[in-house]
């Protein structure tokens, strides 16, 4: 895990952001409350799931995150951590095929649910990705 995070420390500072994140889960619909930290060069960026009643229109953590942090002109990432207290939120195919768009295929996913955790590459989530 060259490029990943290192250590239980890194893990528990990520994890405690991601918590105090989840707080703004807005998903009145499903109640599945997620939160994503983006982690690497360019420090973190947190975001939550953002439900809507339309349900198509809802965005998940991960790409609220994502796009939190492009329109900041922040990409330099290793990873990113996903987190439910609700169940473990593995990242679904949109948000998948994003990260692809943004991050190289040893980018670094770790699901968690706070009590236990996956980590997964890009490339073993998603082998075969839409690139132009
Ligand atoms: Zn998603």
């Amino acid at each position: 895990m060259a490029r990943g995070i290192e250590g239980r420390t890194d893990f528990r500072k990520l994890l405690k952001l991601a918590q105090k994140a989840v707080k703004n889960s807005y998903c009145p619909y499903s109640n599945f409350r997620v939160s994503a930290v983006l982690f690497g060069e360019d420090g973190t960026v947190t975001g939550v799931n953002v439900e809507n009643a339309s349900y198509g229109l809802t965005v998940c953590a991960e790409r609220v995150a994502i796009f939190k942090a492009v329109s900041e002109g922040k990409r330099k990432f290793r990873g990113i951590l996903i987190y439910s207290p609700d169940g473990m939120p593995y990242p679904c195919g949109a948000c998948r095929q994003v990260m692809t768009e943004f991050f190289p295929t040893d980018f670094e996913i770790l699901v968690t649910n706070g009590s236990s955790e996956e980590r997964f590459t890009l490339k073993e989530l998603f082998p075969y990705n839409f690139k132009l």
